[in-house]
């Protein structure tokens, strides 16, 4: 997906499509990105491209599972497009690639529960 800064600006925020919420109850509430030279976080004028919803494949239900986002950040001050492809499932643990090292980045998002936050409180005693 390459544009110009005029086409980039043509297109829909990412912002736009949020919250995102799924049939199970859960919602991702933003997404925010930096660009991948100057480290800035992109505000919400900066990020654009597709919301993609991807949907169960039983002919029963087609509940949304996850999202697709396939979008651009472009800074300013750096001239340059950052690109960012990463899953947003009803599980919370999002999935994507590093665009720096191309490495799998697998973030996840969960509450964690009363007794993890219990067990770590206690190991600091
Ligand atoms: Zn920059």
């Amino acid at each position: 997906m390459m544009y110009s800064v005029d086409e980039f600006r043509r297109r829909p925020t990412v912002a736009a499509s949020f919250p995102l919420r799924f049939p199970n109850g859960a919602k991702w509430t933003e997404f925010r990105g930096r660009c991948c030279k100057c480290d800035v976080v992109f505000g919400v004028e900066d990020m654009r491209g597709d919301v993609v919803p991807v949907a169960d494949d039983s002919y029963r239900t087609h509940d949304v599972q996850a999202f697709y986002i396939d979008a651009l950040g472009y800074c300013e001050e750096c001239e340059l497009f950052t690109p960012f492809q990463y899953l947003l499932p009803d599980t919370m643990i999002l999935v994507g690639v590093d665009t720096e090292n191309r490495q799998l980045l697998i973030y996840d998002n969960r509450r964690r529960p009363w007794w993890k936050r219990a067990r770590d409180w206690i190991s600091m005693l």
